[in-house]
């Protein structure tokens, strides 16, 4: 995803271009579609990195309809500790299910 994310930002976010990605040999179409009109850079998480490198669209991309909503001002007004305290997913933490026994 190109981070146009008011909520989050990723520390481990890769800045893009077309012309970067063409030289990674990623496919022109795929590059067309990951790109919102009128724009030649972005930056992108590693989950959307590992899709493109292997020439496919991510889930979560513009031509897909993502969207980012529109942040609630009350948001704005979090600091980072406050703002993982309301995320619904902590980015880097992967919940496992406990086996009793
Ligand atoms: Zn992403």
């Amino acid at each position: 995803m190109i981070s146009t994310n008011p909520f989050l930002i990723f520390q481990s976010m890769t800045l893009q271009s077309k012309s970067k990605l063409q030289n990674k040999n990623v496919k022109l179409p795929v590059i067309e579609q990951i790109f919102p009109p009128n724009t030649d850079e972005g930056e992108f998480c590693p989950t959307c990195m590992s899709h493109i490198r292997g020439s496919k669209v991510p889930t979560l991309a513009v031509c897909h309809r993502f969207k980012y909503l529109e942040q609630p001002e009350c948001l704005g007004a979090l600091n980072d500790l406050e703002e993982r305290l309301v995320s619904l997913r902590i980015f880097g933490i992967s919940p496992h299910k406990l086996t009793g026994r």
